[in-house]
């Protein structure tokens, strides 16, 4: 079994059948306890109808909101190969903040699309927001196969229509498989049903893809949330890539001064490194100024980038527009910056991929834009292909409205 998790996403128009491919997911692969199956055939018996797969997630639902069993978003179950993790969002907008924010970080996706219905608005935003952040492995999954008699001409029909579609946004699914959800069609067993089809399941598909390189294996980021003036001074933070290591020499940035790493420090513990997703505290040979907002980075790299410019993608996702020039705080990682976006390059309606007009000056709900940010003060970022953690950024104070990344070879 691989070491980690795969985590994904789960996407696709609302009614399409998300909730019950999850369900279906965790009955096959017997994450859900026997008692929990009981109940919930009781539940349909009693209402006089079929077991529902959507059921499940209902349940669980219940459960999460008492912190019971699972965290807020994240749903788990393993197969002989490794664990995954389903990130469910319930909508673009949720998907979009979710991933942005850090909350979750996906290295696969499923994209599902109901057979009777074809691609709809949201699945194109979806797929929109899936090729922004870069997730290159992606599984379509063509679903309520059995309301169309698990004809192929539908399916093929549906399948060019989405790959026109998606090669526009550069997103080159890895698999497309028709299922059913509910009958248990290609998730986890080959069905007769399906003669004309010879590729994988959707278990199989997913064990096939590779997890995410590990961040220890990158630059060092270290972002400063706080200094403590003990007996020592503790520098808090988290390390959000590469591996922190006693006696390290480090630059801290902005001010680019340098020091070493005197102590790790945790809570009675005094480790010789830290790995990424790691909160400790520090102290440091010198006594430089450090404070919130810093980042700590290894001193032989000079990977980094301090800059008050940088081009990047962002989606709006508050009914107030923005006007160009108007300031609004920007915050990546633990840096907080004031900033404009000093010039619209290109806006996208996310669900048709119109190009819209970029002459307006304005960035309406629900619009994806390509623009120059300037920030008041220096501030590091990193492309969000290659550090995501210090890739993307949110803009506004106490409201979100927007999220963003740096932009590389994104579209
Ligand atoms: P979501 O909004 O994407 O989470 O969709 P749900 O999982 O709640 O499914 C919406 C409806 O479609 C429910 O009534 C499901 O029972 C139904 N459904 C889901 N998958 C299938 C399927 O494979 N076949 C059929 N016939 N119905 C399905």
């Amino acid at each position: 079994m691989d070491e980690g998790y795969l985590k994904f996403v789960m996407v696709g128009h609302v009614d399409h059948g998300k909730s019950t491919l999850i369900g279906r997911l965790l009955y096959d692969t017997g994450s859900i306890p026997k008692e929990k199956v009981r109940e919930i055939r009781h539940i349909c018996d009693s209402l006089g109808k079929e077991m529902e797969f959507g059921y499940v997630m209902d349940h669980l639902e219940e459960e999460r909101g008492q912190g019971i069993t699972i965290e807020t978003t994240q749903i788990f179950f393993k197969t002989k190969k490794r664990n995954y993790v389903i990130i469910d969002a319930p909508g673009h907008v949720e998907l979009l903040k979710n991933m942005l924010t850090g909350a979750s970080q996906a290295g696969a996706a499923i994209l599902i699309v109901d057979a009777s219905e074809g691609v709809r608005e949201q699945t194109k935003r979806h797929a929109y927001i899936l090729s922004m952040l870069g997730i290159n492995q992606v599984i379509v999954a063509i679903n309520k196969m059995d309301i169309i008699n698990f004809e192929r001409e539908t399916f093929d029909s549906i399948k060019t229509e989405l790959l026109n579609f998606l090669k526009n946004i550069n997103i080159t699914p890895s698999y497309i498989i028709p299922i059913s959800a509910k009958e248990g069609d290609f998730i986890a067993i080959k069905s007769q049903k399906l003669p004309w089809y010879n590729g994988p399941t959707v278990l199989e598909a997913l064990d096939s893809f590779v997890q995410k390189e590990r961040p220890v294996n990158k630059p060092l980021r270290f972002a400063v949330q706080d200094v403590y003036n003990f007996d020592k001074r503790i520098v808090a933070g988290r390390v959000e890539s590469g591996l922190l290591k006693k006696g390290q020499s480090i630059t801290v940035l902005p001010s680019r001064e340098q020091t070493k790493v005197k102590s790790i420090e945790e809570f009675l513990k005094t480790p010789e490194k830290a790995e990424p997703g790691k909160s400790i505290g520090l102290t440091t040979e010198d006594k430089l100024f450090i404070d919130r907002g810093n980042i700590i980075v290894n001193s032989s790299d000079s990977s980094f980038n301090i800059t008050k410019s940088f081009r990047a993608n962002i989606f709006w996702m508050d009914k107030t527009p923005y006007k160009l020039d108007t300031p609004i705080l920007l915050r990546c990682a633990t840096q907080e910056v004031m900033c404009r976006i000093e010039s619209i390059i290109k806006i996208i309606d996310s669900s048709t991929l119109e190009l819209l007009d970029n002459n307006t000056g304005i960035i309406k709900n629900r619009e994806a834009a390509d623009v120059i940010i300037k920030t008041d003060k220096e501030i590091m970022i990193d492309d969000f292909l290659e550090i995501p953690e210090i890739g993307r950024f949110v803009l506004g104070k106490e409201v979100t409205v927007a999220g963003g990344i740096v932009k590389g070879k994104t579209i």
